[in-house]
């Protein structure tokens, strides 16, 4: 047993050397490198959430900047892509606020409860202690730039 906790306390302490390793390099690489990212398509990272907060179908979700990037500042900075019958369902956010930029196709957005429909071109912007659901009710892909900014 004293053997295990031994291993166990080597292991946190690895692990807590590590984090802190990855800090100091982002840290540093943010201060000082002075050029811009270039971040191409293939380099993304994209996932599919089935059923996201408890919505109809799949929703995609290509992440446009890293967690790197975002450097705790932001929540979120990515593409949303719904198929024709999918939704994300109806949540809400705190201590933060988020912010979607439609770029093609048609939709329901709930804003607190309310319905509106959306098309390309609008931004729809739900407060912090608000909630929103968007679905796809068109017969194209909706897709959209969702954007969450923290604080
Ligand atoms: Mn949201």
């Amino acid at each position: 047993m004293p053997r295990f906790c031994r291993m166990e306390k080597r292991y946190y302490l690895v692990k807590l050397i590590a984090f802190f390793l990855m800090r100091c390099y982002n840290e540093f690489d943010n201060f000082f490198r002075r050029t811009s990212i270039m971040i191409s398509q293939g380099e993304r990272n994209v996932r599919t959430v089935k059923n996201m907060y408890s919505g109809a179908g799949e929703v995609v979700i290509e992440s446009l900047l890293g967690a790197n990037e975002l450097n705790e500042k932001c929540g979120l900075f990515a593409r949303v892509t719904l198929a024709k019958g999918c939704e994300l369902g109806y949540h809400t956010h705190h201590g933060e606020t988020e912010t979607y930029y439609i770029l093609s196709g048609r939709g329901i957005y709930d804003d607190n409860g309310v319905k509106l429909s959306v098309n390309a071109g609008d931004v729809l912007f739900c407060r912090d202690g608000c909630g929103h659901a968007i679905s796809n009710t068109g017969d194209e892909s909706l897709g959209f730039i969702a954007l969450i900014i923290k604080g």
